[in-house]
């Protein structure tokens, strides 16, 4: 018997080798009337198209506490995050975020209004996160955090946080609660994080 390989599921495997119609090598090239390089199966003739990715989540808020999650995977394990993770087939935008916040947080919540969308084409990603009411300081942490808890804007942990779409998403909603108004903020992270 084989051990398997012990399995990753972040950076995903983006690089392809092999047909997934016929299993045969995969060419690399631009195919006509295209402008951009493809995978492409000179066997069967299936050109894989690869596109950006979903990651979806909440900003939770109890009373005037924000709920933030600790991570128990990579990347980025031990850091704090907003309940986010990426988007399931067959599913919205929303019920992704009310899934990924009972899957890490075990929170329950009243979703609200989409708050943030963060294009990171360096990460081939589109991030979205809403606002939430969380509806009981009880959570269930899952097996994909070390723990979740609620935390006051001062006592946010902003060394600690695992993404910039997390800390910027946590920057607009406190700037907007000095104002008590929560529009929709659409932006960028153009480039990878300094190393
Ligand atoms: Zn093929």
């Amino acid at each position: 018997m084989t051990t398997p390989a012990p399995s990753f599921y972040f950076p995903a495997p983006r690089a392809q080798r092999y047909c997934s119609q016929c299993g045969k090598p995969i060419t690399q090239r631009i195919p006509p009337d295209d402008n951009r390089l493809r995978a492409v199966c000179e066997h069967c003739g299936a050109v894989h198209y690869q596109n950006p990715r979903n990651v979806v989540g909440v900003l939770p808020v109890w009373q005037d506490k924000i709920l933030l999650c600790r991570r128990a995977i990579e990347p980025r394990y031990d850091k704090w995050t907003l309940p986010a993770g990426f988007m399931e087939l067959g599913e919205t935008t929303a019920q992704g975020a009310m899934r990924e916040t009972q899957e890490e947080a075990g929170a329950q919540i009243e979703l609200g209004p989409l708050y943030t969308i963060i294009d990171v084409p360096h990460a081939e990603q589109v991030h979205f996160f809403y606002l939430a009411k969380v509806l009981s300081e009880k959570l269930y942490p899952g097996p994909e955090s070390i723990e979740a808890g609620f935390f006051s804007v001062e006592d946010i942990p902003w060394q600690e946080l695992a993404f910039r779409t997390v800390s910027t998403t946590l920057e607009h909603y406190i700037a907007d609660r000095a104002t008590g108004v929560f529009p929709m903020h659409h932006y960028d992270i153009p480039y990878p994080p300094p190393r």
